[in-house]
């Protein structure tokens, strides 16, 4: 078998996905119309190559299409004539250049190791999944997010994706106070959506109430939720501050609703000090905040052994990361529904969709292909042609 498999360079290629989300276009407080995108290629000096997607939120992750491209180019310099199969390695190289010494250049980092997954897996032969551990299973339940306006919108949505065939639901309850501020109106007005979702939705369907650290305050949070300590498919998501544990072991010591923790998990490190606070029944997982796939594995294996859940989540990404995301979902041990259709209901890429391949999706049911690497490719000349169409 082959073993070193020396990197020639690492290509970027910007791309233009636009924001089709319900809430997404004509809220442009923090949810963006078109998101930081930018195609990652790593060749082989053989020609072979692996595909990833350096994706991000300006918001959110704080990173820009110019910072990532920034990145990438250092990564280049960093990575050409190294093993590719030495992924680790290839890891502390772009640490090394950027952001090893704080949070920084994760989403670029993690377009490079989807790529570098990818060339791996289609020169050995082997599915992305495989080069990671092993799967537990290549179909996947899913979730899709609902950043309704109103309780009955809201209501409308719930009963509408769970006629659909999905299994999780997160139910946006935070994007009137991040506009506005947290006041009681609007805090009541969060509720009022959630309590509309809880009573619309098949009990088999589990609700992830995604507050994004808007609820700010461990006090009300656990006050709010005693309203709704009838309803066991609820999980509070993120109610606080990033960096605030101690008032989430708080709401998960009080709240009556298992406790569930996103923006915290930059990191297996974050992961590992969220399991010894004992701050969260389960983590989403994003790979492009923790640095790519490698370190999503590494997380992974603190939160299974510390005995959280994982749910795998979308940046949004294209059918390129949505894929990559459903590689490392195959490699958790519970089938907690995934969110893998950035793609679909967040992302579109107009007129000139250039991937190939992925995974598919039916009745609510994501599968990935059988396939060496992640299993899609590019159509460059569409992606050509996608670049000379968009503004990018
Ligand atoms: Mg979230």
């Amino acid at each position: 078998m082959q073993t070193d498999i020396k990197i020639a360079n690492v290509e970027t290629f910007l791309v233009a996905p636009k924001s089709i989300k319900e809430a997404w276009e004509d809220d442009d407080f923090v949810w963006p119309s078109q998101l930081p995108c930018i195609l990652v290629r790593v060749s082989a000096e053989d020609g072979t190559y692996g595909i990833g997607e350096a994706a991000t939120q300006e918001w959110y992750l704080g990173e820009t299409t110019a910072q990532m491209d920034a990145c990438l180019k250092l990564y280049d310099r960093a990575l050409r004539g190294a093993d590719a199969a030495n992924i680790a390695q290839c890891h502390r190289k772009m640490v090394a250049v950027y952001g090893g010494g704080m949070p920084g250049g994760r989403s670029a980092r993690c377009g490079v190791d989807m790529a570098l997954h990818d060339l791996v897996g289609k020169i050995r032969g082997q599915p992305v999944h495989a080069l990671l551990g092993g799967a537990y299973r290549t179909r996947f339940e899913m979730l899709t997010n609902l950043y309704h306006k109103t309780p009955e919108a809201m209501a409308e949505a719930c009963l509408d994706f769970a006629g659909q065939g999905f299994k999780g639901l997160k139910v946006k309850v935070g994007d009137v106070l991040l506009a506005d501020g947290w006041g009681r109106d609007t805090f009541l007005a969060e509720l009022a959506k959630l309590e509309a979702a809880l009573e619309a939705t098949p009990r088999d369907i589990m609700i992830d109430a995604d507050a994004n650290q808007g609820w700010e305050s461990a006090a009300w949070t656990v006050t709010a939720l005693r309203r709704f300590s009838g309803f066991d498919n609820l999980s509070i998501e993120q109610p606080l501050p990033y960096a605030d544990l101690a008032g989430s072991v708080h709401v998960r010591n009080h709240g009556g609703v298992p406790v569930i923790l996103d923006e915290s998990v930059w990191s297996a490190e974050a992961a590992m000090q969220i399991a010894r606070m004992g701050a969260a029944d389960r983590i989403v997982l994003k790979i492009n905040r923790v640095g790519g796939l490698h370190e999503a594995l590494k997380t992974i294996t603190i939160c299974e052994a510390a005995g959280m859940g994982v749910s795998v989540d979308t940046n949004p990404f294209t059918l390129i990361g949505d894929t990559a995301v459903c590689h490392i979902a195959a490699c958790c041990r519970n089938p907690y529904p995934v969110d893998c259709e950035g793609h679909v209901s967040f992302l579109s890429l107009g007129e000139h969709d250039f991937i190939t391949g992925g995974i598919t999706i039916e009745r609510g049911i994501a599968s990935l292909p059988d396939a060496p690497g992640l299993g899609i490719d590019v159509d460059w000349d569409v992606l050509a042609e996608h670049q000379a169409a968009e503004t990018l």
